[in-house]
């Protein structure tokens, strides 16, 4: 075990089966300080996050997910919204003057929102907003809004690029493992698409991340299975930025029966993906799901990175988490100051960002 958290530690590769032991047997102190020895090494002290708000064009989507709080099937249930091109500007806009550098775009999945509308969409806050970035539409969205317009993925990502598309964003990922997605997303996209999509964009440059959504009913294989695949086509591809385990939040899905991971597994789940994933830059804490105090805990056992003030973020919200909708910049930094660490803001490409305080 010792020699195997060493070689973690030094950032030597580790296979899925010395990693899934990892996970099961090292002990949680030890996992944590391997995973920090590799943050510690690549970066000191500094832990790095970005200002940016989230629009969410529609909760309004068909694919129906059991797992997923956000969305509803139809128009006529009254939790449905659906935002016009003009009114998401207007609002990106308000957005701006509170200091973001970062647009998140995702949201349900219906015909009205078709390629012409993102490209419509896109263009329009390129025009607004400049120097904004745009991390919009999962492999999922790109998929989806190809098929609905009749051209290919490809096309699809030339398209909405040509029209402002700066990056993508993990989402869709959920467990690859066929068997989890039968039972958590049945009608979503298998995992060979959600890889080609994300092979594609790198191909044409984009950066793109992954996620993992664990702690439902995946096994510890089937989650360093869905890790293996991603750092194959990274070694291929190299476009990832960041990997972002997203703990099942159960409040006000299908599985609210269940109870969600512990702390333990959270913390256990974020070490072996920073051990495991040697070829991703980055671990990003997607704190509102985590939790301020596991994401300060984790702060010291893997990750590097915090997913932003998430300005006006509904999707996590939309369960039964305590988290705040945003984090003030000053608050952002507080928690990674907590952890003793140096705060850093960057923008979506991880170019360090100087500035006084925001208001977002
Ligand atoms: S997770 Fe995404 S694809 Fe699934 S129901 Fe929710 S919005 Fe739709």
């Amino acid at each position: 075990m010792d020699e195997i958290l060493q070689r973690g530690a030094d950032g030597e590769r580790i296979t899925a089966g010395e990693a899934t032991r990892l996970f099961t047997d090292a002990p949680l102190a030890d996992l944590m300080a391997a995973a920090d020895a590799v943050v510690t090494g690549a970066v000191g002290s500094e832990r790095t996050y970005n200002v940016n708000a989230h629009l969410n064009p529609t909760n309004i989507c068909v694919v129906g997910c059991g797992f997923c709080a956000f969305a509803v099937w139809t128009e006529k249930d009254e939790r449905a919204y659906a935002y016009s091109v003009d009114q998401l500007i207007d609002r990106a806009g308000q957005l701006a003057e509170q200091g973001i550098t970062e647009l998140h775009i995702v949201g349900g999945m219906t015909k009205e929102y078709d390629l012409a509308y993102y490209e419509e969409l896109f263009a329009g806050l390129k025009a607004e907003l400049p120097g904004v970035f745009l991390t919009a539409l999962t492999a999922v969205e790109i998929d989806f809004i190809a098929r609905l317009s009749k051209v290919s993925s490809r096309e699809a990502l030339e398209r909405t690029r040509a029209a402002g598309h700066d990056t993508m964003p993990g989402g869709g990922a959920e467990v690859f493992s066929p068997r989890v997605r039968k039972i958590i997303a049945d009608r979503k996209v298998p995992a060979e698409t959600w890889l080609e999509v994300h092979r594609e964009a790198h191909d044409l440059g984009m950066r793109t991340n992954a996620t993992l959504l664990f702690g439902h009913f995946e096994t510890t294989e089937e989650k360093i299975d869905h890790m293996a695949q991603l750092r194959d086509l990274q070694d291929e591809s190299g476009g990832f930025q960041a990997f972002i385990p997203l703990p099942f939040l159960p409040g006000n899905t299908d599985f609210a029966y269940l109870p969600g991971p512990s702390r333990e597994e959270k913390l256990r789940t974020i070490a072996v993906s920073r051990l495991f994933l040697d070829n991703f830059p980055h671990i990003k804490g997607h704190w509102v799901m985590h939790g301020e105090d596991v994401t300060v805990e984790a702060l010291k056992g893997g990750f590097d990175d915090l997913s932003g003030t998430l300005t006006e973020e509904r999707i996590a919200h939309a369960t039964t988490v305590e988290t705040p909708l945003g984090l003030s910049n000053g608050r952002i930094r507080g928690l990674i100051e907590q952890a003793g660490c140096v705060p850093v803001e960057r923008e979506t490409l991880y170019a360090k960002v100087e500035r006084g305080e925001v208001a977002a």
